[in-house]
């Protein structure tokens, strides 16, 4: 075998409950499944249904780590979140095995440079920029499958104290099962994937020193600092 010619990247881990460590292979997101976040965001639910995007695997920000407020934006906006992590892979999953893959469940941030990404959405042009930047999704503890039940639960966000987002799992347009299902279709999911489920209503603006405090009834929690 021949010597890599530079040191190997840092592999990026999210924390456990249960004191270990979730490597971290590839971060797929999901955009529009709540139906009152995308009317909010001037679409129509029954028209569009969700759909798939990515982040980095190292855009996670882990073990309550400050997050920088990124560059190029003046409109760093939070979208409080389910995360899911597959812990066995496979493709075309049925929608009755697809949980069977999960290995646990978190909270999450999918922070987002609205505006890149109205300029992206505008121009037909990609949201790599607007999403997928560095330190763009802070992550909690995972709280293994066996103790969750991700069809149902109260997901909140509050910015310095104040609720600001405020939903419930049951109200996804695809479901935990059905959505992990339909990633299987587009893609072969792998050990070490994490697929962040969509966002409730109330998304907003952040600012320099904001302290997000993101909960899920059941999963658990994420905390982070702008700075
Ligand atoms: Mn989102």
């Amino acid at each position: 075998m021949r010597d890599l010619v530079i040191p190997a990247p840092a592999l990026p881990t999210v924390p456990t409950s249960t004191g270990g460590r979730f490597p971290v292979r590839r971060v797929f997101c999901v955009s529009r499944n709540y139906a009152a976040h995308a009317r909010e965001m001037g679409h129509d639910p029954d028209r569009e249904p969700p759909f798939f995007f990515t982040k980095p695997a190292d855009a996670v920000v882990v073990d309550d780590a400050d997050t920088p407020y990124p560059t190029m934006t003046d409109r760093l906006e939070h979208e409080v979140e389910l995360v899911v992590a597959i812990g066995t892979g496979g493709s075309d999953l049925a929608v009755d095995d697809a949980l069977g893959h999960v290995w646990g469940y978190a909270v999450g941030l999918d922070l987002t440079r609205r505006d890149l990404q109205a300029e992206a959405k505008r121009l037909g042009r990609p949201w790599d920029t607007a999403k997928g930047f560095d330190a763009s999704a802070p992550i909690g503890a995972l709280t293994p499958a066996a103790g969750v039940d991700p069809t149902t639960g109260t997901i909140e966000l509050r910015v310095n104290g104040d609720l600001r987002q405020s939903g419930d799992l049951a109200d996804q347009i695809w479901s935990v099962a059905e959505t992990i299902a339909e990633l299987s279709r587009f893609v072969t999911l792998a050990p070490g994937d994490l697929l962040m489920t969509g966002t409730p209503e109330g998304v907003g603006v952040l600012d320099r020193g904001d302290v997000l405090d993101g909960t899920i009834a059941g999963v658990g929690s994420v905390r982070t600092r702008i700075v």
